[in-house]
């Protein structure tokens, strides 16, 4: 079968593609797994941070990849959910322990044995993968098979940082930062909450615009200030001033839920003006979101058919991932871009 993979780590540039085009074995299913024939994979800024050594792979080459569509054409042995036939999704998770603490109570994405798809197993980015077969999600009939893909990662990590806001209905929300996640939570957040007004802080005029289409109340600056103070935020921004900006806008007893991988070093200082009065008095919260379960990948597919959520999405051709992946870098996030690797049968 055909592959893109990932030989050595390093920055990605123009000069230096970071996969490469392969022919290797066709992987067979072990005890517990079925194998996919895939349609599509999208491509995640989170591939970056594995080339670039953020978050590395502990063994090379690897496929990456880990919003995989796909038929399942056969199961290997004690495998019991009948999937064989079945259009099945790949997400973030690919396996977890279930046995561990956090596993036993619901919270299998901070398994200390937590396994990444296309990170720690190998992904999407080919034209068959392996895949546990209880971590394999059926792919409801009203959503394509690109659009399902964002909807693997970005619509459920926005799912999980949504449940993690505790919001109820007509309870103020803000989002910061109005990315590919940021672009299914709005939509999501306005399917559950329809009382709740919904805030976006972003620094470009266009995604502002967007924003309003969408069907946001409000749309601001980073640091512009909405009259009512807010119940929850999700922030999905890389900096530090937003985090600053949207706590000091909490309401009582309001959460800030920070959904990014890491924080970069720039503007750090900021946390200087940490102000405990004004940012954190009167039970303000905050936390952080870290990988996905599989409850929320579940949840995020029902939502999309119920709403229903239609992600844009561009497609590219297997071979052309390094050009999806530099376009990634450059940050032209608006559409969501997909490998398209096998027609629908
Ligand atoms: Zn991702
Ligand atoms: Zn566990």
């Amino acid at each position: 079968m055909r592959a893109m993979r990932i030989h050595r780590l390093g920055p990605v540039g123009e000069s230096d593609p970071p996969l490469k085009l392969e022919e290797i074995d066709t992987p067979s299913a072990g005890g517990g797994e079925v194998l996919l024939r895939v349609h599509a994979c999208g491509v995640c800024h989170t591939e970056l941070d594995e080339i670039e050594g953020r978050t590395p792979p502990p063994t090379l080459p690897v496929t990456p990849g880990h919003q995989v569509v796909g038929t399942v054409v056969t199961e290997g042995p004690d495998c019991r959910l009948g999937l064989v036939g079945k259009r099945v999704g790949v997400a973030w998770i690919y396996s977890a322990c279930g046995e561990c603490r956090w596993c036993r109570s619901g919270r299998e994405n901070l398994c200390p044995d937590f396994m990444a798809t296309g990170r720690d197993a190998p992904g999407g980015y080919a034209e068959f993968m392996v895949v546990p077969e209880a971590f394999a999600h059926e792919i409801p009939a009203e959503i394509g098979d690109l659009e399902a893909t964002p909807l693997l990662c970005a619509g459920a990590v926005g799912c999980r940082a949504l449940r993690l806001c505790r919001l109820e209905n007509g309870e103020a929300l803000g989002l910061t930062g109005f990315g590919a996640s940021g672009h299914l939570v709005l939509q999501m957040a306005r399917h559950l909450y329809p009382d709740s007004p919904i805030h976006v802080f972003a620094r470009s005029a266009r995604e502002r615009e967007f924003a309003l289409d969408l069907g946001a109340d409000w749309a601001g600056h980073t640091t512009d200030t909405p009259e009512r103070g807010l119940d929850a935020v999700i922030d999905t921004t890389p900096a530090w001033l937003p985090v600053l900006a949207a706590m000091q806008r909490l309401a009582p007893g309001g959460r800030l839920v920070i959904n990014a991988i890491r924080k970069e070093a720039g503007d750090h200082d900021t946390l200087g003006d940490l102000d405990y009065d004004r940012h954190l008095w009167r039970e303000k919260t905050l936390t952080t979101v870290a990988n996905v379960t599989r409850q929320d990948v579940a949840d995020c597919l029902r939502l999309a058919a119920e709403i229903p959520l239609k992600p844009h999405v561009t497609p590219y051709p297997l071979e052309k991932a390094n050009q999806a992946l530099l376009e990634v870098k450059a940050g032209h996030i608006r559409g969501a871009k997909v490998l398209e690797i096998a027609e629908h049968p």
